[in-house]
């Protein structure tokens, strides 16, 4: 995608550092400079540009390459969030997937999942029951249908390929699955249409006075927007930009295989986590594991992680996959934020001993940068908008 050239473009005044602000600012509009173009980059230029703001959106690799194209592809509120009482999430994402699907495009759709639960577990059942009723009571008004039970022979025909045998039956519940990186790229082509600049350079430095540092050069903006997902951190360090916040890197892998699947599965697994089968293309998407890792490493699925993918798999399988029947893997870093302690006899952010505390998504400033620190995709859009109003904020104090 190319940058669409403004048609009253002009040479501006001196920055307050003194770097000349180049062609293509705008002089009546407050310049904003975004780093990152994965889904929380584009979602903060979607609400800067609603703002009236002129952005430039700095991005090294491909837009949407990185974690966002890496995900689970799901627009969902998250079970697993519902099981940590993290009720606030859960509602807020609940309702998001209802604004992906009311934008009308191909990439995104209602899918229905089912947990299943083993024989004898009936309390485990209840217990799942209630929680898809309180995800449905969330939902409310999002226009999903509704969660139901499932008897062993419905599981049976909704889940052709499913080990019935060794389940009483299991929940139905909805939620949205999309292709991440099309969906992006569409919300990407809106922005571009309305102006946003993608500039395909890497930004080695920045700083609190809104100046962007890339290999070509220097340029000022008024705010700074940091949204370069797990490489946010590295990029603040490497500025020397001091922050209360980290990011706990957590990478996760999938496999996709050639095996239609009709419905979602979400299949319990270790540490409260779920592994979910979803329909993906025509084909069998399995995922996620998760270990820790740095953003340094090689991001890809290791051969430890392909199998306990097929054994967590297989374990509920009728026909057990093996390695022959996978067709890709794909893996993705999850930015967790963590919050830093800061030590008494130290206060740089290398002398800063980690809580563990950990959120979604937060919003800290620098002078003039804005960062933000981890965000699901589902919420991207709710993300956006914060990081707006934060920049709003300095703009107008
Ligand atoms: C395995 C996994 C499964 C997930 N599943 C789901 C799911 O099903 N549903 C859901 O809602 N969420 C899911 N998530 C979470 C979601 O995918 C991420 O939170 C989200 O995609 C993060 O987007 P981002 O824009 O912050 O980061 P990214 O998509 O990684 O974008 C950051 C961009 O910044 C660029 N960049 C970095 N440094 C610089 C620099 N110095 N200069 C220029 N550009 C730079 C990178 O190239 C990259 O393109 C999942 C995450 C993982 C890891």
């Amino acid at each position: 995608m190319t940058s669409i050239p403004e048609k009253n473009d002009k040479k501006v005044e001196e920055s307050a550092r003194g770097f000349t602000r180049v062609e293509g600012f705008s002089e009546n509009k407050k310049n904003i400079a975004v780093i990152g173009g994965g889904i929380n980059g584009v979602m903060s230029a979607w609400a800067l540009i609603d703002r009236g703001y002129r952005v430039d959106l700095y991005e090294s690799r491909e837009p949407m390459s990185q974690t966002s194209s890496a995900s689970t592809k799901m627009l969902h509120g998250g079970l697993r969030y519902l099981a940590q009482g993290r009720l606030n999430l859960v509602k807020e994402a609940l309702q998001e997937r209802r604004w992906w699907l009311s934008q009308g495009t191909d990439h995104a759709a209602q899918m229905a999942l089912v947990v299943p639960i083993s024989n004898q577990q009936w309390t485990k059942a209840l217990w799942i029951g209630l929680g898809v009723k309180l995800y449905d009571l969330l939902a409310r008004g999002s226009g999903f249908p509704t969660s139901r039970w499932l008897n062993r022979r419905t599981l049976a025909s909704t889940l052709p390929g499913l080990d019935t045998n060794k389940f009483l039956g299991g929940w139905m519940y909805w939620d949205a699955s999309m292709d991440d990186r099309r969906l992006g790229e569409w919300a990407l082509s809106r922005l571009i249409d309305r102006g946003l600049r993608l500039k395909r350079e890497e930004v080695t430095r920045v700083f609190g006075n809104g100046t962007v540092v890339t290999n070509s050069g220097e340029q000022t903006y008024d705010v700074i927007v940091n949204t370069a997902g797990p490489w946010a951190q590295t990029l603040l360090s490497h500025s020397g930009i001091p922050s209360k916040y980290g990011l706990n890197l957590i990478k996760g892998s999938h496999i996709i295989c050639d095996r239609p699947w009709p419905h979602g599965l979400a299949i319990p697994h270790k540490e409260g986590r779920l592994i979910f089968l979803l329909p993906w293309k025509s084909q069998l998407l399995i995922g996620t594991t998760e270990s820790h890792q740095a953003t340094t490493d090689q991001i890809e699925a290791s051969k430890q992680e392909v199998e306990e993918l097929l054994q967590a798999a297989n374990h509920v399988l009728e026909l057990p996959l093996s390695e022959k029947d996978i067709v890709s893997t794909f893996s993705g870093l999850r930015p967790v934020v963590k919050t830093l302690v800061t030590n008494a006899k130290n206060s740089s952010p290398n002398g800063q001993a980690m809580s563990s505390a950990s959120r979604e998504s937060t919003v800290e400033t620098f002078e003039r940068i804005v960062t933000l620190w981890g965000g699901k995709w589902t919420t991207a859009r709710q993300q956006g908008l914060a990081v707006a109003q934060v920049v709003t904020q300095i703009l107008t104090r």
